[in-house]
Formats: structure tokens, C-alpha cells, sequence
């Protein structure tokens, strides 16, 4: 069989996945794991694979490989993302780097590049976690950052378990868990992924490169007040724990504004949660992240402090507890810098092709694999800043741009 020519483009790849589950009210995408959405992108996968002539491999933890050339030689180059999405998610993440590494393959092909280094497109499962709670659970078992103690206890809304959710999708989860051997295999992996801000396009540029992953963390508040009748109740005579949450979100925009990072309460419980009542309880859920821990730190100190003030201030009582934090992940900067040196290269014959360096607030499969192997990440324009929502969005010319500079960037990492 000869690929050349024969292999679908970007854009037929593009349109082939463009409806798989796509929800007909929202516009968004719900390909949750292990669900029938999953399952019919998987296939999709797999057909990629097969129609390039690829070894197609489904890993124990319900990772999907596509290689070119002996996977056992060592020292791969491996690209790709993940197909799954949030609840409503845009059609960019995770997708945009899976289909641009086959069409940087089928480009690389054209080009009648020689690889000396072993070739992967990967697809990893459960990057969103949207069902079962947690970000990138096929990554993060591969690399023995989750157990498979902890992933068995894994749950979904509906309390299906990740082992039942993927016995009843055809895997075997008695075999999940930490896969060293796979993740000795590789020696570099590049991750092609939609910005999730708007860095570039105020820069002006169509593609960057990744520096690092800002250190995050989600804090929740509990501000504990007396539950009392809005009607009866004189002003002066409230405890009114909404209050001191309003007035601490305010001050969380201050202080992230303050120190250029950001910070969002975005999902909050109140008790009794009555339109007539006044609350005896908001609790709301702080998730900041800053370019490097000590401004990371410096703006929840400043929130905190601010929230305690108003809490004391207002006969309310506060307490903070930190529930996940994720520190800094810099990308390893020989792979940074080499492929800066890549892309660089093109900068002489035009300005039009600089490619910035800048980092960056979302996670990513990249950052759970830097722990182990060394990664990098480009990242494609997206003119609208926005993210996990249909809105999500890259321009085609960026997007052929982005496969273009993936193409170059596999050329001189894994050719001669
Ligand atoms: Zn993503």
C-alpha cells in the first residue's frame, strides 16, 4: 500500500471527526470516557492508524498508539493529545493535536523524509476527566503518578465505576497501572494542543511553544453565618456569611490582578440555600494559579487574609482548606530549546513564522509525562481566548500552520 497522497488531509480528518459526539442542542462536544462517543473517536483512531499503515496498539490503561518503526528500538519521537472532551467542550482540545500529527505524518511522507528515531501518534484516554473527576487518568496511571487502587475507586455521577465503565466499553481493567516499560520507549514527546488564552493572538503569532505549566491549586472557603428570616431579620442584627463571600471575591480579582496572576470562585454551595433565608453557610471554591509558586502563594495569602478580615468583621466564621494543589512543571528545556532552534531556523525568511515562547494556566498529558520523559508542547492560535466551550476556536490557515511547524519540529527531532 502507498500513503503518499492517499492519506486523508487535515481537513477530511478534520470534517470525519467533526460530528462524533457533538450534542445537537449546545453545539458542544460531551465524548466522555469509555462512553459511545469515546468508542466511535477510538475507532476513528484506529482506522487512522490502519489506513497509514501504522502498529496500532491499545495500552493497558486504554492509551491508543499508532507507530512507525519498531517501537521496542528506543528513544521514540511520539506526538499526539486526546480526543475526549468536557461537558460541552469546543471541538479543539485535545482533537486539534491528534489530527494534526497524522496530517504532520502524511506531510513528512510528502517531504520523503528518512526517520532514524521510532515514530508514535498517541491518543491518551481520560485527559479531561470530565466523567470520573480526575484530569488525565490514562497518563497519570502510566506513569504511576495513580494507582490502580485509586483509579478502581474511580466513580462516575451515575456511581458506575472506572472498572465497570471500562469492562462495559471492551477493556480489561484488571490490567491498569503503572507501564514504565512503555515510557522507556520514548525520548521525546511533543504535545500539538489549541491555546487556551489569547497570548498569541495579541502577540500575532500563529503558533508558540510552550515554557511551563503554572502551579494551581483549588481552595475551599467555608463561611459559617446564622440562618435567619429575610424578612423579619433587621440588617444590623445578621450574620450573613454571603457578605463576606462577596466581598472576598472581590478581593480574589484584586489580588490576581495585582500580581498578574488569576484567580476564580467559580462553584459555590449555600445553606439552606432558601430565597427567603439568610444563609447559615456559603462555601465556595477558590481555583488560582500564578506563573511560579511564590506569586501563586502571595495572591491566596493576600485572599485569605482579606476574607478573614471581612469574616471577623461580620461575626462569621471562616476556615480555608486547601484541596489540590499542582506545583509548577517547566518543560525540559534541551527539548525546549532544540525545538526553538527548529522553528527558529524559518524566522529568517520570515518574520511572519516567529515563534514565541509563553506559559500557560491549563494541564496537560505533557505535564504528567515530564515527571518521567522529556516533553514540549506548541500551542496553535485561538483568537477568542476561550476554552472548554463551543466557542473554542482556530482558524484553518493557523491550524495548517500549527501541522506545518509540528512537521518541521518531528523532521528534525526524528529524521536526518
Ligand atoms: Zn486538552
Amino acid at each position: 500500500m502507498t500513503h503518499e497522497g492517499t492519506a486523508p488531509s487535515f481537513h477530511t480528518m478534520w470534517r470525519e471527526l467533526e460530528p462524533i459526539g457533538r450534542h445537537s442542542a449546545s453545539g458542544g462536544y460531551r465524548r466522555y470516557a469509555w462512553s459511545g462517543a469515546d468508542a466511535d473517536c477510538r475507532a476513528w483512531f484506529r482506522a487512522q492508524a490502519e489506513a497509514r499503515g501504522l502498529d496500532y496498539e491499545l495500552d493497558r490503561n486504554g492509551n491508543q498508539w499508532a507507530w512507525l518503526g519498531d517501537p521496542c528500538a528506543g528513544d521514540a519521537v511520539v506526538t499526539g493529545s486526546h480526543l475526549d472532551s468536557v461537558p460541552d467542550g469546543g471541538a479543539f482540545d485535545g482533537p486539534l493535536g491528534v489530527v494534526s500529527s497524522f496530517a504532520a505524518l502524511d506531510e513528512l511522507r510528502g517531504r520523503s523524509a528518512r526517520f532514524t528515531r521510532p515514530l508514535a501518534i498517541v491518543n491518551f484516554g481520560d485527559e479531561e476527566g470530565a466523567r470520573f473527576g480526575l484530569a488525565c487518568v490514562g497518563s497519570r496511571l502510566a506513569a504511576g503518578e495513580l494507582t490502580a487502587e485509586q483509579a478502581r475507586r474511580l466513580t462516575d455521577a451515575d456511581g458506575i465505576t472506572l472498572p465497570q465503565a471500562m469492562e462495559a466499553a471492551g477493556h480489561d481493567p484488571d490490567t491498569i497501572g503503572a507501564d514504565p516499560e512503555r515510557l522507556a520507549r520514548i525520548g521525546a514527546f511533543v504535545e500539538l494542543h489549541v491555546e487556551q488564552g489569547r497570548a498569541l493572538d495579541l502577540s500575532g503569532d500563529r503558533v508558540g511553544i510552550a515554557s511551563a505549566i503554572w502551579p494551581h491549586g483549588r481552595w475551599r472557603f467555608d463561611f459559617r453565618g446564622e440562618a435567619n428570616h429575610a424578612g423579619t431579620t433587621r440588617l444590623v442584627d445578621r450574620r450573613d456569611p454571603m457578605l463576606s463571600y462577596a466581598e472576598t471575591v472581590l478581593a480574589a480579582r484584586r489580588e490576581a490582578q495585582l500580581a498578574g496572576a488569576v484567580a476564580t470562585f467559580g462553584k459555590i454551595a449555600v445553606e439552606p440555600n432558601g430565597v427567603n433565608a439568610v444563609p447559615s453557610l456559603v462555601r465556595g471554591w477558590l481555583d488560582s494559579r500564578a506563573a511560579d509558586q511564590s506569586t501563586l502563594d502571595t495572591v491566596v495569602t493576600g485572599i485569605e487574609t482579606a476574607a478573614r478580615e471581612y469574616a471577623d468583621a461580620h461575626g462569621i466564621r471562616l476556615d480555608v482548606v486547601r484541596e489540590s494543589f499542582t506545583p509548577v512543571v517547566e518543560f525540559e528545556h534541551t527539548l525546549r530549546d532544540e525545538i526553538v532552534r527548529i522553528l527558529g531556523k524559518r524566522d529568517d525568511t520570515a518574520a511572519s513564522l516567529k515563534v514565541p515562547v509563553l506559559g500557560t494556566g491549563a494541564g496537560h498529558d505533557a505535564g504528567i509525562l515530564s515527571g518521567t520523559i522529556p516533553t514540549a508542547m506548541l500551542f496553535v492560535r485561538n483568537p477568542t481566548g476561550v476554552s472548554h466551550s463551543p466557542a473554542e476556536y482556530a482558524a484553518e490557515d493557523d491550524c495548517v500552520a500549527g501541522v506545518t511547524a509540528l512537521a518541521d519540529v518531528l523532521e528534525g527531532l526524528a529524521c536526518s
